[in-house]
């Protein structure tokens, strides 16, 4: 793709970023000048719509219609809150945004709050990351003393206390109902919805929860305008995104790309990912963190229908669940020949029933008996019927729980046997090799 526009990243590798006086030196800040001053809250909010952003945490929910569904009534607070308690396996381009550049996030926060109407938000950090607190508190501190946060904010009537909060060290206090519980100083346990947070948020009263990185887009789009950003990237999927690339490939890390770009060239161009390591080839990959369903390595690269897959919302999830996976929180995970599907789809569900909450049975029962099922065929103790009460028990726990982590379990699962299934029957049929190290069964 010839564009190779950057809006997040743009400045790293500056020295001194995370200070405010580089930040302001490089244009930091001029976007909070502009809404507070030149802008009505609804005119921010109107170009956040038209900028067409979807939520970077991993729904892909438009930003601007989740804005616009913020309940306003008489004399009860509104919240932002930010999602920075990013756990999701494979993921942490907010963790780097934030280490990085710190002031964009605490600027997009401002002009967020503002358009919201939102005189105290909070940040909510995982709460492993004290390095990462520690950063964003100095900045907000800078932000302070330089007018940006506090009483009338550049004179103009607009008050904003802006809080870091740690979060509870549990994979479950990223999903937004159950962060604000914890928020609220309660268990994580994530809320039934409806009402969804924009009716009844923290402490019951309206509130958005937003992911760090579709906030950190903010300061750009009131710069440049809602039209400027949904000229970036393809169809409904406008704008850059920041990717975690980890597994096997030759240069992992976060990167920042267009919106469409070819999944194969992200994958093997020597500007992202340069392929994978020396003498071996791709298997399968993650696209979207843990939660998301694995694809092999055919069917990343092009769709059933033979159409290149691009780096999209639409795209990567073009087959639906037969043949697609989902863009979710931008973790893409590459694995070669030499990894065993079994035995990484043993320790997804693992992850995922050591972190189920235990609120609803599909979930606690059906995470827990997964697992044991994958590690007995893993450890050549499966029998036949297993590969089909696998598919059974994912199916009842898909669409039947309180949150999302449910289906993250399930997807998981069903979609490396859909794909993989023969590898999981080879576990069941030559237990001595499948337990033999090093032995990696491979079609090829
Ligand atoms: P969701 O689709 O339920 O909701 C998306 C957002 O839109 C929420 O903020 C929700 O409140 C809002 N919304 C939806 N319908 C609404 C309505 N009618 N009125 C008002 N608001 C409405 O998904 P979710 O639970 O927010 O997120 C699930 C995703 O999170 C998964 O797909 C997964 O990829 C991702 N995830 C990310 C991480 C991470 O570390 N980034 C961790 C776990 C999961
Ligand atoms: Fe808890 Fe799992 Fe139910 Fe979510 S799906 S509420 S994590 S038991």
């Amino acid at each position: 793709m010839a564009n190779n526009i950057k809006i997040l990243t743009k400045d790293i590798g500056t020295d001194g970023l995370e200070s405010i006086s580089v930040y302001k030196k490089l244009g930091g800040y001029l976007g909070v000048e502009k809404a507070l001053k030149k802008m009505s809250p609804d005119e921010v909010v109107e170009e956040v719509k038209k900028a067409g952003v979807r939520g970077r945490g991993g729904a892909g929910f438009p930003m601007g219609m989740k804005w616009g569904f913020l309940a306003k009534p008489e004399g009860v607070p509104r919240y932002l809150v930010c999602n920075a308690d990013e756990s999701e396996p494979g993921t942490f381009k907010d963790h780097y945004l934030m280490m990085k550049n710190p002031h964009l996030l605490i600027e997009g926060m401002i002009i967020s709050s503002f358009a919201l109407g939102a005189n105290k938000s909070f940040i909510y950090v995982r709460g492993e990351l004290m390095y990462v607190i520690h950063i964003l508190e100095k900045a907000i501190e800078e932000a302070k003393q330089a007018g940006y946060l506090g009483k009338n904010i550049l004179g103009t009537g607009f008050d904003l206390e802006l809080i870091v909060q740690p979060g509870g060290g549990a994979y479950i206090c990223g999903e937004e109902t159950a962060l604000l519980e914890s928020l609220e100083g309660k268990r994580g346990n994530p809320r039934n919805k409806p009402p969804f947070p924009a009716v009844k948020g923290l402490y019951q009263c309206p509130t958005v929860v937003n992911n760090v990185e579709s906030i950190a887009n903010t300061p750009w789009i009131i710069q440049n305008g809602g039209e400027a950003y949904s000229g970036i990237g393809i169809g409904r999927s406008t704008g850059t995104k920041l990717i975690s690339a980890s597994g096997h490939v030759k240069n992992p890390g976060v990167y920042e790309l267009e919106l469409g770009l070819p999944v194969e060239e992200f994958i093997y161009s020597d500007e992202y990912l340069g392929g994978i390591r020396d003498g071996h080839h791709l298997k399968a990959v993650v696209a979207g963190g843990s939660s998301v369903p694995i694809l092999p390595a055919e069917l990343i690269l092009k769709t059933a229908e033979g159409e290149p897959r691009l780096m999209t919302y639409e795209s990567l999830s073009e087959g639906g669940f037969v043949s697609g996976t989902m863009l979710g929180s931008g973790g893409f995970i590459a694995m070669d020949e030499t990894t065993c599907i079994v035995r990484n789809t043993w320790n997804f569900t693992r992850f995922y029933r050591h972190e189920s909450c235990g609120q609803c049975s599909p979930c606690r029962e059906g995470t827990g008996w997964m697992e044991k099922v994958l590690y007995r065929i893993e450890h050549g103790n499966g029998n036949e019927r297993d590969i089909d009460l696998l598919v059974d028990v994912a199916k009842r726990i898909e669409g039947n729980t309180i949150c999302p982590l449910g289906d993250a379990a399930a997807w998981p699962v069903g979609s490396a046997i859909r794909h993989f299934r023969d590898e999981f029957e080879w576990h069941i049929k030559h237990p001595a090799q499948a337990t033999a190290k090093g032995s990696i069964y491979s079609k090829s």
